[in-house]
């Protein structure tokens, strides 16, 4: 052959782009699209912000700074004010300069870092079990977990107010799903009674602290009843690890229940923990067999290792700082205490980490929330579809790092306020005349 210039070849001629037989529809025209724009008009009009999606410009806690402005802040998860703490900040540090930030693939695919195996070990110590495994978020470790563990034929009974990611991952599992009362033990009793012939294997899946209500479960009846029946019991206990019990080590200690007596242990990393993913605790042969065919650990990349160093400093600060649990109670009572003296509604809740205080429509709850955010407090309403309307409310996260004056302080703006909405009848009669 012959080097040289290659010939210049002439170009293809392009294909006659063929007539569109249907378009596909525009992202706008989707009804739960539409729906969003009508409220945020609504909103609009009667001159309300837009409580979600605020930029935070530096770690919220009990305060926040927004727009330079400093808040007092009701929206954070970090119950025990561990994000951020100089342990936990030097333990990310540590494992960022010798990991870097990510760990690149699945485990199964780019191996183990050692930080994986020491935070499993720990939580897996913590409950008492065989092994743990931790993904990298809680919301897909409950969609992974139980959509791995069941299958059509099988069926998962779970408390009403259960989380979304539980429905999600019931749905992909194929199995029957059947929801009970909250918190409520004779309706679990005639629902497995009822349908006891009706499958191989049965789920019963129950939150430990309920993060709307800030209520919590009879761990003792679940421990008998899944006993009785022959079902396995899991425990999300995303909101009462850090939060349940003297010492905050959950569910279990609060109901005085050997932690054994659960098959499936399930939290999260996100909030006590102030880093980011999920886990599961239990039996050796759950952990193995998750780790080798749960979706969203064999095909997700492995826990980032500053996030696992810091899920492991900020465990072993809330085991050894029991202190802060103590704190997190006393405030907790105290704004439990305080809203029940103005006559506010706060529900079923333990006044521990969450307590919301129940509005009964959401253009009050919103209202109610953009008035507080004018005084300098950060609370957000929690409106239809999260919740029925008639129980739309202003949902307070409780830290071990509010002070007393920042509760009582809060509790005081809120009822005035609410006091003074509430003159002059119904929001929407007014907004209409
Ligand atoms: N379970 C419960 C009960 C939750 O409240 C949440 C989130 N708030 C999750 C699971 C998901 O956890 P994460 O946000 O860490 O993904």
């Amino acid at each position: 052959a012959r080097l040289g210039k290659a010939p210049v070849r002439p170009a293809p001629a392009r294909p006659e782009p063929k007539p569109a037989l249907a378009q596909a529809q525009s992202f706008d025209s989707l009804p739960a699209y539409k729906e969003l724009k009508l409220q945020r008009s609504a909103a609009d009009l009667i001159g309300l912000g837009n409580p979600f999606f605020r930029v935070h410009d530096a770690k919220a806690g009990a305060t926040t700074q927004i727009d330079g402005r400093t808040f007092t802040n009701f929206s954070s998860y970090d119950y025990l004010g561990l994000n951020g703490h100089p342990e936990v900040n030097a333990a990310a540090q540590a494992a960022l300069s010798t990991y870097g930030t990510s760990a690149s693939a699945s485990r199964i695919v780019a191996g183990e870092r050692p930080g994986h195996l020491v935070l499993e070990k720990a939580l897996a110590a913590h409950y008492g079990t065989e092994a743990c495994v931790v993904m990298v978020s809680g919301h897909a470790t409950n969609v992974a977990t139980i959509a791995a563990l069941l299958e059509p034929g099988d069926v998962i009974y779970h408390d009403t107010l259960i989380h979304n990611s539980v429905v999600t991952g019931a749905q992909l599992s194929g199995a029957q799903r059947r929801s009970f009362a909250h918190n409520d033990l004779q309706a679990l009793e005639s629902l497995l009674h009822a349908t006891r012939h009706e499958h191989r294997r049965a789920l019963i899946v129950i939150e430990g602290l309920y993060s709307m209500d800030g209520d919590a479960p009879d761990l003792a009846g679940f421990v008998a009843l899944k006993e009785r029946y022959g079902a396995w019991l899991m425990v999300d206990d995303a909101h009462g690890l850090g939060v349940l019990g003297k010492d905050g080590h959950g569910l279990h200690e609060h109901c005085d229940v050997p932690p054994g007596s659960v098959d499936i242990w399930m939290g999260t990393l996100s909030k006590t923990l102030s880093s980011c993913g999920g886990y599961v605790a239990g039996a050796g042969a759950l952990i193995e067999l998750l780790k080798c065919t749960a979706g969203g650990f064999v095909y997700s990349v492995g826990l980032s290792p500053p996030l696992a160093a810091a899920a492991t400093a900020s465990l072993a600060l809330m085991l050894r700082e029991p202190e802060r649990v103590a704190r997190l109670r006393r405030n907790g009572s105290l704004f439990l205490a305080c809203a029940r003296e103005r006559g506010l509604d706060v529900g079923t809740s333990l006044g521990l980490a969450v307590v919301p205080v129940i509005l009964g429509d959401s253009l009050k709850a919103v209202t109610l929330s953009d008035r507080l955010f004018q005084r300098g407090i950060n609370v957000q309403p929690i409106i239809h579809p999260a919740v029925p309307e008639r129980s739309s409310r202003l949902r307070f996260f409780i830290t071990s790092e509010h002070t007393p004056e920042q509760i009582r302080e809060t509790v005081t703006v809120l009822a005035d306020e609410l006091d003074e909405l509430n003159q002059g009848g119904s929001l929407v009669e007014r907004l209409m005349a």
